[in-house]
Parts: structure tokens; sequence; C-alpha cells
């Protein structure tokens, strides 16, 4: 599985200048060949290069690989739309591969940059990840500070057949709910949202030059928030999933807000805004890292069906009430009911014709209630 590792580089001051040195020279680059495949029409590659790569080879300052990538960079760049003349910044991100870029031993780097290869220490928050390294880095330059958007390749483990699913609900008031009974509360989240929802507005209120700039920064520290709330719950499911032997079953969201009342009520709640997408995409990517089985279930119903005798109750907001007399679950909580039915949904899914389940769920698509079974 491709992934992508965001590394720090730790330049010395000298090292520092001559990256922006570099950047600059290539985005300078990459605005002259933006000049002549405008004023030319040339917006092919091949002939781009032709027709620039020895004049620019003798003017500017950069290495073959470089100059070929940046000539490639402006007539991708052209591919969309030839209507629009194409300019770059002068920090624009940079492309390195391995023949202008080594990894050494002890977290050090060798880049190609203008007057030779420089040795840059490097920090990597997922050390893990480094053996996987293939293929290709981004250079890019944000506040201040160089990073390498670098491609790995993981390999993925091997994904052992399983009966059994952890069904995962995503929540209406707490962020999901497991068949496990693991409820990852959205009490801690929704405290952080007001607190920043109040820091948010006392900045509007100065409406100051600098009161834009904080609310870009607020957004950005918003954002990194969420993904670590995710990447937390997401590591804690698949972890369980492993140790139980189990699968994963989500609800498969994609076009749900068109189709569903049930989700277009929880997008007008709190939570609606939740980023469930970036969770159920976490989830996916570390199951399929871990081994772990996952699937995706069709969401239809797995509110309104009781987990226990499949008939159609009621719910309304946290409880579930089953309306069958002859089952023993008279109310139970909603979420739990919901995420049990994903997780038998699950194991149907997977194997279709152990279950009937599956069979039952997709019967009620006129919503007819069905016996019991
Ligand atoms: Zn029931």
């Amino acid at each position: 599985m491709k992934l992508t590792l965001k590394i720090k580089l730790l330049p010395t001051n000298e090292q520092a200048n001559l990256l922006l040195d570099t950047m600059k020279e290539a985005n300078t680059v990459c605005n002259a060949i933006s000049d002549v495949a405008w004023q030319e029409k040339i917006f092919n590659n091949f002939k781009l290069h032709h027709k620039i790569y020895h004049p620019y080879k003798a003017t500017f300052n950069l290495s073959s690989q470089i100059l070929i990538r940046q000539i490639a960079k402006v007539a991708d760049a052209y591919k969309l739309d030839k209507k629009t003349k194409r300019t770059f910044k002068p920090l624009g991100s940079i492309a390195y591969d391995s023949r202008i870029m080594t990894y050494k031993p002890n977290n050090v780097v060798s880049l190609w940059c203008i007057g030779g290869r420089q040795k840059i220490d490097f920090v990597c928050h997922n050390p893990a990840y480094i053996p996987y390294i293939k293929g290709e880095a981004d250079l890019v330059y944000k506040k201040g500070k160089f990073y390498l958007f670098q491609t790995v390749d993981v390999p993925e483990d091997d994904m052992e057949d399983v009966e059994e699913f952890i069904g995962v609900d995503f929540g209406l008031t707490d962020i999901c709910v497991t068949s496990d009974g693991v409820k990852h509360s959205a009490d801690e989240l929704n405290k952080y949202r007001e607190h920043q929802q109040k820091v948010r507005s006392s900045i509007q209120s100065k409406g100051t030059r600098n009161s834009r700039k904080l609310l870009k920064r607020l957004s950005g520290k918003e954002r990194t928030h969420a993904s670590i709330v995710n990447h937390t719950i997401a590591k804690s499911i698949v972890q369980s999933a492993k140790e139980e032997g189990k699968g994963i079953a989500i609800e498969d969201l994609t076009g749900i807000r068109f189709t569903s009342k049930r989700r277009n009520k929880k997008f007008r709640t709190k939570l609606g805004k939740w980023n469930f997408s970036m969770l159920r995409q976490y989830i996916e990517y570390k199951s399929l890292l871990n081994g772990v089985k996952c699937i995706a279930v069709p969401p239809a119903y797995t509110s309104q069906t009781c987990s226990t005798c499949n008939h159609i109750g009621k719910r309304t907001n946290k409880v579930f009430k089953c309306t069958n007399t002859n089952c023993k679950v008279d109310t139970i909580d909603a979420d739990f009911n919901a995420a049990q039915n994903i997780s038998l949904l699950g194991a149907s899914v997977n194997m279709p014709e152990k279950s009937t389940m599956f069979c039952s769920l997709h019967s009620l698509s006129g919503l007819k209630p069905i016996p019991s079974l």
C-alpha cells in the first residue's frame, strides 16, 4: 500500500539558505519555461524539452535531473487547460527522486542543492515506515520549515479469513460505538469545539488585520486535532479486531448524505461536521497494514432494525425500542443496536450463504416489517 510519509528536515542555517536558493531557482525556471510554452504555444513535454533543455541547462544553475523535472512539471500544468498562462510561486514544492536524493543511515538524507549535494539531518515521527521508502518525494517549505513528503510502499499483512466482525456505527452523539460495546465519546471533542468557538468569536469581535491570520491558524489547528482524534479511534478499533481475531464492518457512507433521512439528521447535529470519511479511511488503511479484514456494509435500516429479533423498531435519539412483543429486548442503546446490526451484516456480506440477516435486511427495502426469524 502506498502512503505518504512526512519527514521534517533539520538543515543548518547555511543548508536552509541553499535549499531556498534551489527552490527559487527551480521555480524561476518553471516560470521561464511557462513563458516559452505560452508564447510559442508549445505544451508537449517532448517538444518543450527539445526546445529548452540545452539553452536552459547553460543559463540556469540546475542539475539535469531537476531541469528535466521542471519541464515535465510545466507541461503537466498545461495539460488541464491551455487557455490560462501558468505561473509558479517562488517557493513552490519541487520533486526529488533517487537520482538526486539518497537516504543515509542515522536519519540523514543527501539532497542535490545548488552548489552540490548536502547531507541534511531529519526527524520522522513514523520511523517504522522508513525501511519502505520508495520512489519520489516532494520538498516543501512551510512556515519556515522544510519537509519531504516521501512516498512509501508498505507491504500489506496477509489477511486472515474471519467469521466475526466488530461492527462500527458512526455516531449521532458519540463519535462511534462498536458492537463490542466500546464508545468513543464525543464529550471531550465537544468541549474542545466549544472552547475553540469561544476563542474564534473573541478574535472575530476584534476585527483587526491580524485576526484573519489568527483564524486561519486556528482552523489548521482544529484540522490537526481532528486528525489525531480519528487516528486514535481507528488505532484502538483495529487493535481490538486484531487481538480478537475479528474483522471490522463499517457503514458505507458514500453518497449517503443525499439518500438517507437519518444521515441528513446526523449532519444537522453537533457532530454533523465531523470528518467521518477521514475516520473510515484511517480504519481501512490501518486494517490493511495489520492484516485485518475490513468491509463496508450498506447502512440502510441498521438503526431501525432490532439486532436481536430483526424486527423494525423505533429509534428516538439515544434509545431503540423494539416493537415486537415476543422479543426479549424492550429498549437498548440505539448506537449499540446499530453497531450490532453492522457486525451481523459484516459477517453476512463476507459469507452470504451462512447468514439470513443479509437476506432479511435486503427484503426490508420496501420497509415492510418481516416475520421474526
Ligand atoms: Zn427485537
